[in-house]
């Protein structure tokens, strides 16, 4: 059955706030039922706060409003992040007042409150999860929806996947990657091969190996799969193979197994705002230019219908070229544009497969406009006097 995924259209009709995205945030937590389902729960609201100097993460504006509404609810809101994040939190306006309830980061001020969830996959034995996501009897998961180096897309899944784990194995999900074999040395014994190797690549995503002599290592997060360096690599030497770039995305369905797995049925909603959508994660603690026109705000129970709306809602217009980086490369202008920016390996799509293949949803949905943008229709704009 699909499944619904309310969203607010970032379009207005009037300039009236009442058409603005926080005012259909507010009808989309209605259309949610949040207040009606968070009574006596410990509410966790998982956000990504960003770093550094970045400044396009999802707005206290949003969030405050999501904060009133568990309170209004009788719940007992958190918002937690990543230790690594939340130390300088502040310096990007997200601090307790702002947002009406503690920030806190997810597994301790030490990164060390944790719980360890055995659940083996390729190089990664077990999963740290991240207390404060244990401890919580209610998950809401508040995305901001932008490109991401090693998977193409960062949205409500990888919001979860990367976000409530704790250092150590958000830093195995990484090296993940290598877990299948994609350099073979033996077919390549000149040195001088393996350097023209490395200069082949534009972006600086293969490198000499610190542990091996005749090793090559993969950056996957820079290699956007143009294929220069097979050109020189000797046959079966090297591969550019979709083994490696698609462990990352399912470790993060899997990642996302373990989290979602410490709530109850029915005990968790998604979101995700897809406005000012930079070529990479708010990770790097920096904002750039948008590459994806704004798509607006969406909520849903399902967090796989969720994705996969924003998917194909953002798919429905190109890449915005002229905002792309001049380091970066547009070679494939196929499918969804976050994979013309970051390669065919990188397909956003994936990790949704992934999520609803370990039944973690659907991706079958009915789109629900909260407020359709109606007739056009001509009207003046309202001085505001000052006081
Ligand atoms: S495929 Fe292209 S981007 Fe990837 S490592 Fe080779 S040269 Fe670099």
């Amino acid at each position: 059955m699909a499944s619904k995924v309310f969203w607010g259209s970032p379009r207005q009709s009037k300039l009236d706030a009442k058409e603005t995205l926080p005012a259909k945030l507010d009808l989309i937590l209605e259309r949610l039922h949040l207040r009606d389902r968070v009574k006596n729960e410990k509410v966790v609201l998982k956000i990504h706060t960003g770093s550094n100097i970045g400044y396009s993460t999802i707005h206290p504006v949003f969030l405050r409003k999501v904060v009133k509404a568990i309170k209004d609810g009788g719940g007992e809101p958190v918002v937690a992040d990543t230790e690594w994040d939340v130390h300088d939190a502040a310096s990007r306006g997200y601090t307790a007042e702002t947002l009406g309830c503690p920030i806190y980061p997810i597994s301790g001020p030490m990164d060390q409150y944790f719980y360890e969830h055995e659940k083996p996959y390729k190089s990664i034995k077990s999963w740290r999860l991240g207390g404060l996501i244990q401890d919580a009897t209610f998950l809401v998961n508040f995305a901001h929806a932008k490109g991401h180096p090693s998977c193409g897309y960062g949205g409500a899944i990888k919001n979860l996947a990367l976000g409530c784990m704790s250092g150590k194995t958000r830093a195995e999900m990484h090296d993940a990657m290598h877990f299948d074999p994609y350099w073979f040395a033996e077919k390549c014994p000149d040195p001088a091969v393996r350097q023209a190797i490395i200069d082949a690549c534009p972006f600086g995503a293969i490198v000499q190996d610190r542990d091996r002599p005749d090793g090559l290592h993969m950056h996957f997060e820079g290699c956007n799969q143009c294929g220069r360096c097979l050109q020189v690599a000797p046959p079966g030497s090297l591969k550019i193979d979709a083994v490696n770039f698609h462990t990352f995305q399912e470790a993060c369905a899997r990642s996302v197994e373990v989290s979602m797995g410490t709530f109850a049925a029915g005990k968790s909603i998604h979101m995700v705002l897809a406005t000012h959508m930079t070529p990479v994660c708010d990770c790097f603690g920096f904002t750039s230019m948008p590459i994806l026109p704004d798509a607006g705000i969406f909520g849903s129970d399902d967090i796989v219908a969720l994705e996969q709306a924003v998917l194909d809602m953002t798919g429905q217009t190109p890449l915005i070229e002229e905002n792309v980086p001049t380091s970066m490369e547009v070679h494939t202008r196929t499918g969804h544009p976050l994979r013309w920016l970051h390669g065919p390996l990188k397909d956003p799509y994936k990790v949704v497969e992934y999520a609803e293949q370990l039944g973690l949803g659907s991706r079958e949905y009915e789109l629900v406009d909260v407020l359709p943008v109606t007739e056009f229709q001509r009207t003046s704009v309202t001085y505001i006097p000052a006081n």
